[in-house]
């Protein structure tokens, strides 16, 4: 005999229906076999929420009832021939007469006893069984139905009821003995009191009753044919790389369902372990598929955790004083209390201080075990040996599980790091003796950051998903996109790196997408996306709460260089080419960096200077070996270097100018290279980055432009102007050439002292020969003292731009 049990989703509605009879043909050539179903899915909540209704004198459980009435003559319509309809239409009319009487009482009293809302919720599963069994008939004539009320025991503990196994067990074996059937449907969830009273087993309790019906016949295995291809390694609602567990061990699915794999109503493995019966977990939906084999074996494979579960609506009760230490009897008479008002408890810990412990139940029960926990202890609350009991809601349990976790050292430590990482605070910590999982609570907002990072950490091949955040999408954005949308396959096969954009944002527009925009494409996305906003784009940022969170900021812009910290303070990592940030006030600049320390959040803007060049990388390391920086002397400007490379006789200052401006080397403002003013920001970073403290203002510039050029106020004007002031280009141009020399733009650091401005250089300096764009920066540290150490290379345009932010986001990706 192979019990199968098939779940709400399977039986649906008819179609899905039609999938269940034909597995349960093809099964029935082998074995006999006894089938267990569920109610029809989302009737049972129907049921309850009419009943409720009824109970509070809400009318409109009438149209609850005509709800569940019609989806049932609907299955039965499409299901059954209509010459064979009569019969069953008679039994099921009938019953949801008696359903009606029982809702018109509750509606009539205003009241809903336990009993009867054990009655009202069980007619999903009679119902269903019913039609099944009768649709079966039609391709299998030797099928019958047997109400589970007639083979199930219980007592009298209405909505989840315990078996009484011995008459159970006996009434089981005695009907399947004599049965000439080959397959008995059967309906899940209900079972009768001695009385003959209807009970229930629970919500989710028709794996139980096929779990009973399994071990009372003893069944070859037990099968649950669900809406999932198994028992997985996380929720796979919640965890999209989530994988099907193949085996796994009675005591690792019993950790995982009490912790809240949902796939698994928890009793159900009681009454087969004992009888080591395998339970398989199939899927209605795709029979082929392997599924999960639960059995005395585990797979004994590397990974020593075998999935991740967790439980939503919990409150967290923490009692605490003196009056506990010592005192024989405070945690007898915490639990007898609970256990008296039928209070689940499923989390303890107690500090072995023994000066206070704290529970884990559901948010539902919160306010009533406080009022019944502090009437207890009411006499040593006010002699205030203990403090009143404190409750913490909106909280869930997040448990890895496995067998193998007892003999491996540091699990605990990297779940711990890794959620910590990611900013979630841990309110307490369990571990089960057996040593079979370890549980946190944490708040429920991060829940889901939570079980994805715990799954790419012990799952997913150390895979990590890097979740980008992008505002400035003009030259330098564009291409950080197309190059991430080149590198994705790469970086997922070669570094375990999983490059996500979740939000895109230009002046004008912004789109979100959680699941990762595509970038294939993202420009109609983005023009198809709400208006741009900054606070909204940082709230929403912020509410997604997803792991290994970057914000990427593209842009040269004064006020989103202004909300770092607002990302920091989140533990979302920055990275950034506008270098408005750190050549800020110096108070501002140390702020960043410190938060990024205290919150554990990566600050990176190695594109502030020299783009693409891998300068302030290096400069980190020679200070961080011990190196101390005494003197640096630098070209930092590659569209300076651009203009004045190409300023000639026969190319005017003004139209190099343009050009630069075109190829996308100067800044948007041009006048903020020309001026000076990019490259005093650049030296000043480095300086800051060597370790000194300095301000803007104490960098002189030595500015080669006209006092007028300066003074415009718009690019156009600027343009002008330069025009105007041709010939004080031109002379400079001359000068240089009389000295034998080049124009470059320099920056110098030394004695304490930068400054910038022009200067000409000889043929003998390495400065001369620096080509197109390139920026060169000579470091002199007490290790490099007589020669520098030198950085040379493209330090301007679009494309060294954005791979330089690709390298930072990289650089997060393996810390
Ligand atoms: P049924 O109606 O067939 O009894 P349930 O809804 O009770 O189905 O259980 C199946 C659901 O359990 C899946 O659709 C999935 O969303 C959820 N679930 C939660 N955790 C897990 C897990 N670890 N593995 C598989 N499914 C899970
Ligand atoms: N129908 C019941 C419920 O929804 C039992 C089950 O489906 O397992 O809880
Ligand atoms: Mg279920």
């Amino acid at each position: 005999m192979i019990v199968l049990k098939f779940g709400g989703t399977s039986v649906a509605n008819a179609q899905n229906i039609q999938k269940v009879i034909a597995i349960i043909n093809q099964k029935a050539t082998n074995h006999p076999l006894a089938v267990v179903v569920s109610a029809l899915s989302g009737v049972t909540d129907m049921l309850i929420n009419a009943s409720k209704k009824a109970a509070t004198k809400d009318e409109s459980y009438q149209n609850n009832l005509e709800e569940i009435k019609q989806k049932h003559f609907d299955a039965i319509a499409e299901l059954i021939d209509p010459s064979h309809q009569n019969q069953l239409l008679i039994r099921i009319n009938s019953q949801i007469n008696q359903l009606q009487t029982l809702l018109d009482g509750c509606f009539l009293l205003g009241e809903l006893s336990p009993r009867t809302a054990d009655a009202i919720a069980g007619f999903g599963e009679l119902l269903s069984s019913q039609i099944i069994a009768s649709a079966l008939q039609q391709s299998l004539p030797n099928s019958t139905f047997k109400d589970s009320r007639e083979l199930i025991k219980t007592n009298a503990n209405f909505g989840k009821a315990s078996v009484d196994f011995n008459t159970t067990n006996k009434r089981i074996g005695d009907y399947f003995s004599g049965i000439k059937s080959q397959v008995v449907v059967l309906p899940g969830f209900i079972a009768s009191s001695e009385n003959g009273n209807t009970t229930t087993l629970g919500r989710g309790g028709s794996d139980y009753t096929a779990a009973i019906i399994a071990n009372g016949c003893n069944a070859s295995s037990l099968e649950i044919w669900t809406d999932v291809n198994g028992m997985f390694t996380a929720n796979p609602r919640i965890v999209k790389q989530a994988q099907p567990i193949e085996t796994i061990s009675y005591q690792e699915a019993m950790e995982l369902s009490h912790f809240g794999a949902k796939v698994l109503y928890p009793p159900t493995i009681q009454p087969v372990l004992k009888a080591n019966i395998p339970i398989w977990i199939k899927n209605t939906f795709e029979p082929e598929a392997f599924g999960t084999l639960i059995s005395n074996q585990s797979e004994t494979n590397i990974n020593p955790i075998k999935g991740i579960s967790h439980i939503d609506n919990i409150a967290l009760l923490t009692l605490e004083g003196s009056g506990m230490v010592g005192v024989a009897g405070s945690s007898k008479r915490l639990f007898e209390v609970l256990s008296q008002h039928a209070i689940n408890v499923i989390f303890i810990t107690q500090a072995s201080s023994e000066h206070s412990i704290c529970i884990g139940i559901l948010n539902a029960d919160a306010d009533k075990a406080k009022e019944a926990i502090d009437k207890t202890f009411e006499l040593e609350i006010a002699q205030n040996k203990i403090d009143p009991c404190i409750v913490e809601k909106d909280l869930c349990i997040v448990a890895l599980v496995g067998e193998n976790m007892k003999n491996h050292q540091g699990l605990s430590g990297k779940m711990f790091s890794t959620l910590g990482k990611n900013n979630v605070n841990i309110r307490a910590i369990a571990q089960g003796a057996s040593e079979r999982n370890i549980s946190v609570v944490i708040n429920e907002k991060d829940v889901k950051k939570a079980l994805n990072t715990l799954h790419e950490r012990f799952f997913e091949d150390n895979t990590k998903q890097l979740n980008l955040f992008v505002m400035g999408v003009g030259n330098v954005g564009e291409k950080f996109i197309d190059q991430i949308h080149q590198q994705k396959k790469f970086l997922k096969e070669n570094l375990k790196i999983n490059v996500q954009v979740i939000a895109l944002s230009n002046s004008r527009k912004m789109v979100f997408d959680e699941e990762g925009i595509s970038l294939k494409d993202w420009k109609v996305l983005l023009e198809q996306g709400e208006t741009a906003n900054v606070n909204a784009f940082i709230s929403k940022t912020k509410d997604l709460n997803l792991r290994n969170s970057i914000f990427v900021d593209i842009t040269a812009n004064y006020d989103v260089a202004a909300i770092y910290d607002q990302f920091l303070k989140q533990s979302i990592a920055v990275v950034t080419c506008n270098k408005i940030a750190c050549s800020s006030q110096y108070e501002n600049y140390k702020n960043l960096k410190s938060l990024s320390r205290k919150y554990n959040a990566p600050f990176l803007f190695e594109t502030n200077v020299g783009a693409g060049l891998p300068i302030i990388d290096t400069l980190k390391h020679l200070i961080a070996s011990g190196d101390k920086v005494n003197r640096i002397n630098a070209v930092l400007s590659g569209s300076l270097n651009f203009i004045f490379n190409n300023f000639s006789d026969s190319y005017s200052f003004h139209d190099v100018v343009k050009e630069a401006g075109v190829q996308g080397f100067t800044e948007p403002d041009p006048k903020i290279d020309l001026s000076g003013v990019d490259v005093a920001r650049k030296i000043l970073i480095l300086i800051r980055e060597s370790g000194y403290t300095m301000e803007m203002e104490d960098i002189e510039n030595r500015s080669f432009l006209p006092k007028e050029c300066m003074d415009t106020t718009n690019n156009e004007d600027f343009f002008a102007s330069l025009l105007k002031h041709a010939n004080h280009f031109n002379a400079l141009l001359a000068e240089a050439r009389a000295k034998d020399s080049r124009l470059k733009f320099v920056a110098s650091f030394d004695n304490g002292k930068a400054s910038v401005g022009l200067q000409f250089i000889a043929k003998e300096s390495p400065f001369y020969n620096l080509e197109g764009k390139d920026n060169i920066v000579e470091f002199y540290t007490d290790r490099y003292v007589d020669q520098p150490l030198i950085i040379k290379g493209a330090g301007a345009g679009a494309a060294v731009t954005a791979s330089g932010i690709f390298a930072d986001v990289i650089r997060i990706g393996n810390v």
